[in-house]
């Protein structure tokens, strides 16, 4: 049987329901849209209506357009004027108990036929399902925020859900003009479950004073190509609604300690510190007020001299030494097997596989260039004071790490001096590239934070809950990445990955930070994820 969906409920018209309702609006079906009380339709009307008004004036929407938009749109207090209705979207806030109470109400006042669909991020669908008497007709239907912007919907069905409902509303969503991904009801289903993970890693090493917020952000936009920083999203997303969806995600996700809440995120929660929405998160919008003291402080290195440096040596990375020599750098290049050119070098960039051949080389080099030269450990899996020990000037080691031309970690030890510290960062950036500071931790910080969020979307790949391609297209087409992280896995290499993960690993004894068991064969067989027969 054929499904004709023309009319549509949408209930709660806050952040999420009043873009849903828009969407609808704007792809010709009727909406009735459903609110609490008069003043929060208000408030809902006038969110669509502002969205229609800047869509027309930034040239994305005609005005008679908009007019027929709005005509298809009744405002109601109450669900009794869901009676007839298609299909209902429910956008109320995430909370069990009022979603459980408002589908069985639903389940009372609409249609036999009608479908009935929750917004939740990390609910249960199933356990909203039950509270009605048509389970079958019950699915999840998740739009990113913005709703009208964003072209991801995920599509969740239960073990009950109808096939001919799931294929109804995937058809639905290729009239609205969005991509369904389609998958089981499993906490945080693909995008949330893969996001909070690494959202709260990034919680956690602010907390520990590993780096500042500002460079925490800077390294996975510049360094990982990420379209924001962690830190500037929670603050979007509003860490309240982050802070209840890790608390559902560990419970449900099977206590994953990386979804357990960072402690600093309750404590910003409970100040009243919510992000955007209140003024004040991580970072400060509101600028009447004092900025929050909530983390680390100035990086070390920051307020000393710059050692001068004329020339840069760089072993066996070639990236790096494209990078200083764009920058205006005179650059000599060596191998470790041949290192005689870095001896005029006034700083040494050297990379080297393992912990072993770094001492090796470190040791090297420390024979080889003049008293003063400062020498950086490009190798974020290579602990950095491991370096500097191979060594008799352990102040003057740091870690360098460059990404993707544009990023420099600049990695202290225990050891290292405020002045070596200060040269590298001042390479850094006189080389127009952007430099963030951090402690000596495995992965510095891309690669701490990257590498298990991919290690995570291997993990969902291996136990079929999504396919590569899934993965690959929520994670652009909900969170807005360049490139999903089934693929940029395979352009970074899995073996790198794998290598990365396992000093990830050695160092935290985390078994979610370990490398998924796919990961560690496809490596190991030299075949990339996308093509695999997993994925
Ligand atoms: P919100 O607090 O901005 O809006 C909720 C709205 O529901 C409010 O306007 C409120 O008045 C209304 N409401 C409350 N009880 C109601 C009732 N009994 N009947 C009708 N309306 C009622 O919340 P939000 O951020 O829009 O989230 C809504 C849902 O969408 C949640 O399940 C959330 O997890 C999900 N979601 C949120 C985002 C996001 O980025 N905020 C993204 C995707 C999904």
């Amino acid at each position: 049987m054929g499904r004709d969906i023309r009319t549509v409920g949408v209930i709660g018209l806050g952040t999420m329901g009043a873009g849903i309702a828009e969407v609808f609006a704007r792809s010709g079906l009727r909406v009735v849209a459903a609110e609490i009380d008069e003043a929060a339709v208000e408030r809902g009307r006038s969110t669509l209506t502002g969205s229609l008004e800047r869509a027309v004036s930034r040239g994305r929407l005609e005005a008679a357009d908009r007019d027929a938009a709005l005509e298809r749109v009744d405002f109601a207090v109450g669900l009794d004027a869901l009676a007839d209705v298609d299909l209902v979207v429910e956008a109320a806030p995430e909370r069990l108990d009022l979603k459980r109470r408002l589908f069985a109400d639903l389940d009372r006042i609409c249609r036999p036929e009608a479908i009935l669909a929750t917004n939740t991020s990390s609910l249960s669908v199933t356990e909203i399902a039950v509270a009605t008497r048509r389970p079958g007709q019950v699915l999840g239907m998740h739009f990113f925020n913005p709703a009208p912007v964003m072209k991801l919907v995920e599509v969740i069905h239960t073990v009950v859900t109808d096939r001919e409902v799931v294929t109804a509303v995937q058809e639905l969503c290729a009239r609205l003009g969005k991509t369904a991904v389609t998958v089981g009801d499993r906490a945080g289903f693909v995008a949330n479950a893969l996001l909070f993970g690494y959202l709260n890693d990034a919680v956690a090493m602010y907390e520990g004073g590993h780096a500042s917020r500002e460079d925490i952000d800077a390294a996975m936009r510049v360094g990982a190509g990420l379209p924001m920083g962690p830190l500037t999203l929670l603050d979007l997303i509003g860490l309240d609604t982050a802070y209840e969806i890790l608390e559902t995600l560990y419970r449900r996700g099977g206590r994953d300690r990386r979804h357990a809440p960072a402690p600093l995120l309750r404590q910003l929660v409970t100040a009243g510190m919510l992000g955007r929405k209140t003024g004040r998160g991580f970072y400060p919008y509101d600028t009447s007020g004092p900025a929050p003291e909530t983390g680390a402080g100035s990086a070390p290195g920051e307020s000393v001299a710059a050692r001068a440096v004329a020339t840069v040596g760089v072993v066996d990375h070639q990236a790096a030494a494209q990078a200083l020599a764009a920058g205006g750098y005179e650059v000599v290049t060596a191998t470790r097997d041949a290192l005689a050119p870095v001896a005029v070098a006034d700083l040494v960039i050297a990379a080297a596989d393992d912990v072993e051949a770094a001492r090796a080389l470190f040791a090297e080099l420390d024979g080889r260039c003049r008293p003063g030269a400062v020498l950086a450990s490009a190798t974020p899996r290579v602990p950095v004071i491991e370096c500097a020990m191979a060594t008799g000037r352990p102040s003057d080691v740091v870690g360098m790490a460059v990404h993707r031309g544009a990023l420099v970690e600049v990695v202290h030890t225990v050891h290292t001096s405020p002045e070596a510290l200060a040269t590298a960062r001042a390479v850094a950036t006189g080389a127009d590239l952007t430099a963030v500071t951090c402690a000596d931790r495995a992965g510095f910080i891309v690669d701490a934070l990257l590498l298990p969020h991919l290690n995570d979307a291997v993990r969902m790949v291996e136990v079929g809950y999504a396919t590569a391609d899934d993965v690959d297209a929520a994670m652009r087409l909900g969170c807005g990445y360049p490139v999903g992280p089934i693929g940029q896995l395979d352009a970074i290499g899995l073996q790198s990955v794998r290598d990365g993960l396992r000093a990830i690993y050695r160092q935290r004894r985390d078994p979610s930070v370990a490398p998924a068991a796919l990961l560690e064969h496809l490596a190991t067989a030299g075949q990339p994820l996308s093509g695999s027969a997993a994925g």
